[in-house]
């Protein structure tokens, strides 16, 4: 700490977090945020609930892996620290267990173009990583493996991420990608969803570019 934007900053993941215990996002103490600031990014600390938080609590972390703070760093840092790393437009990163992407997610099961706007995650379905044990650099790379090219995944047997430019770009999508999840799912109980042609959801693609940076809902 702490410029006062940097401050800022601070308090944005702690009202995140809360916002996302709120909407069910985060199931327990087992979401993280991070958010990319000069020479590296805050993350969330390990184990903590949001609702305790103060902006002190933030682990300020270097791009080596290092950090400065009285908390340990969320165990996930590796995934944030390499999405920020390699994609220089992320300057958000969320990570959940929440209900419906996990669920999908327990069944490696990607989320297919079922419904247009699967395309707000940056392409025409969401997938799902390969499995790794938590906190590992073969989690990290799997997660780097499923975000090509998009900008939310399931990880097995685990969760799922979500991007933005900012914080709450992520948080936006996040909630976006895990309703779709819960569509998804329902739409499953009941027989096999109809999917869209590629064609159409590349057509959606290019309609949602002219939208700019709004977060469109779509007719
Ligand atoms: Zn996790």
């Amino acid at each position: 700490m702490s410029a006062p934007n940097e401050l800022a900053l601070r308090e944005e993941m702690i009202a995140t977090g809360r916002r996302m215990n709120a909407t069910g996002l985060n199931q327990g103490t087992s979401g993280n945020l991070s958010v990319r600031v000069e020479g590296g990014f805050l993350l969330t600390p390990t184990g903590m609930d949001y609702d305790t938080l103060v902006p002190g609590d933030m682990v300020r972390m270097r791009m080596d892996g290092s950090y400065e703070g009285h908390r340990e760093p969320s165990s996930e840092w590796r995934i944030h620290r390499d999405i920020l790393a390699t994609r220089p437009e992320v300057g958000g990163v969320l990570h959940a267990h929440s209900m419906f992407s996990t669920s999908l997610a327990c069944l490696r099961r990607p989320i297919p173009a079922f419904h247009y706007m699967v395309t707000r995650a940056g392409g025409e379905d969401i997938r799902c990583s390969d499995y790794a044990t938590f906190g590992t650099e073969e989690l990290s790379r799997h997660v780097l493996v499923a975000l090509e090219g998009r900008l939310a995944c399931l990880m097995a047997n685990h969760g799922m991420v979500a991007l933005g430019a900012t914080l709450a770009g992520a948080f936006k999508l996040a909630v976006e990608v895990e309703t779709l999840a819960a569509m998804y799912w329902r739409a499953l109980q009941v027989g096999e969803p109809v999917l869209l042609e590629p064609e159409e959801m590349r057509r959606v693609l290019e309609k949602f570019k002219t939208y700019g940076q709004q977060p469109a809902r779509g007719g």
